[in-house]
């Protein structure tokens, strides 16, 4: 697939501060996640009864805005992830970026911000891209993580929604997320605190249920864990999400491998990486079922050995396997904690896609440069 949006929409004004080669290079040879930005970023301005006005590839750096914007009292921003992969043949493409386009506007609708035409999004993608282009590692495992948001910038106290927004695109090369190989993650159930509640932004990717979460992520940290398990708010029993991941578990029965994600209920975050290991799952022979799971389920299932594995999934990490459970109901361990096989292979699989090293038929990678 090829990407035919229309960039003339992107005016490209290249920084007078760009990073020289060899301080580049500097910067990339230890990446992390997040740490580094790269020279270019896209702003995109809203007013109501305007629409969406000229967008502009600019320098990276700081925004000004008046103290009394919404997004700093109230709250009303969101964001996305996706990343571009350099392809053997020197071009780059991104995994999937019309699926966070359009997840990005049901996000803004719930937030009750507009919605972006995903012609712009997309534009904004290859304009970035293509300008920031040197700034893309190429090793399996590395990739130009984007990071698009949008923000209240409206400087109003009343509590209604803004009549202006900034639409933000940024870049940041990503190193392999385990650089020292795949390493199962230790969990916290957590039973004090939900993520999300019915009615609520569960299945918004808002900076609020960021916010939200941080106090959990910190008790399950106290508890010696990496990461937090969410539980449903209703009869917090049914397993939904791990942090900012969806969360699959893998059954081993008869022969027959079976892998299960939490069904989408409103409450959980629709992965864009979950959709496609359901898919690939299925694609690799093994069973995919979406439904509720419990903790019971979980501890039990371990227990008699027809569970096997379980990990977590999104963009960022990709595949991270859960090694070992702690909670008030009891801790547990999968596969000795350590990567389970069926973890391997998905991540494999989808890595390999990513990376152009695979034959891929899903129209999932859409080139952006070369
Ligand atoms: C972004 C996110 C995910 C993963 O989504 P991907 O599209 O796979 O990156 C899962 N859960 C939450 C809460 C998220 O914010």
């Amino acid at each position: 697939m090829s990407l035919t949006a229309n960039d003339t929409s992107i005016e490209i004004r290249p920084s007078n501060h760009a990073a020289t080669p060899e301080a580049r290079a500097k910067l990339m040879t230890n990446p992390g996640f997040g740490r580094i930005f790269t020279d270019h970023m896209v702003v995109v301005p809203y007013k109501e009864g305007e629409g969406w006005g000229k967008g502009v590839l600019q320098a990276y750096g700081p925004i000004a805005m008046d103290p009394a914007a919404s997004v700093l009292h109230y709250g009303q921003g969101i964001f996305e992830g996706f990343k571009a992969f350099k392809q053997p043949d020197g071009s780059i493409a991104c995994f999937r970026p019309e699926a966070n386009a359009r997840r990005f506007n049901t996000s803004a609708a719930r937030m009750a911000m507009p919605e972006l035409p995903e012609e712009i999004f997309l534009a904004a993608a290859k304009a970035l891209i293509t300008q920031d282009q040197a700034w893309v590692p190429g090793a399996v495992g590395e990739s130009l993580y984007l990071r698009p948001l949008m923000i209240a910038t409206e400087a109003a106290l009343g509590v209604r929604p803004s009549n202006e927004y900034l639409f933000i695109l940024l870049a940041s090369p990503a190193g392999a997320y385990f650089p020292a190989g795949v390493k199962p993650v230790t969990v916290w159930i957590s039973d004090d605190y939900v993520r999300a509640a019915p009615g609520g932004t569960g299945f918004a990717k808002c900076a609020g249920n960021y916010a939200a979460s941080l106090v959990a992520q910190k008790q399950a940290q106290g508890e010696g864990c990496d990461q937090v398990v969410w539980l449903d708010a209703v009869h917090r029993k049914y397993i939904e999400e791990m942090g900012g991941m969806n969360i699959f578990f893998v059954y081993q029965e008869q022969g027959e491998t079976t892998v299960v994600t939490p069904e989408l209920t409103g409450t959980l975050l629709p992965g864009i990486t979950r959709n496609s290991l359901l898919q690939l799952a299925r694609e690799l022979g093994f069973k995919a079922e979406e439904r509720k799971i419990t903790v019971d389920e979980w501890r039990a299932d371990i227990a008699s050995g027809r569970m096997t594995e379980a990990f977590a999934c999104g963009t960022a990490a990709v595949i991270t396997p859960v090694g070992h459970v702690k909670s008030r109901h009891g801790n547990w361990s999968m596969n000795k904690g350590e990567t389970g096989p069926v973890a391997a292979k998905l991540r494999e699989t989808l890595l390999n896609m990513q990376h152009g090293l695979s034959k891929e038929n899903h129209g999932w990678m859409t080139k952006i440069v070369g």
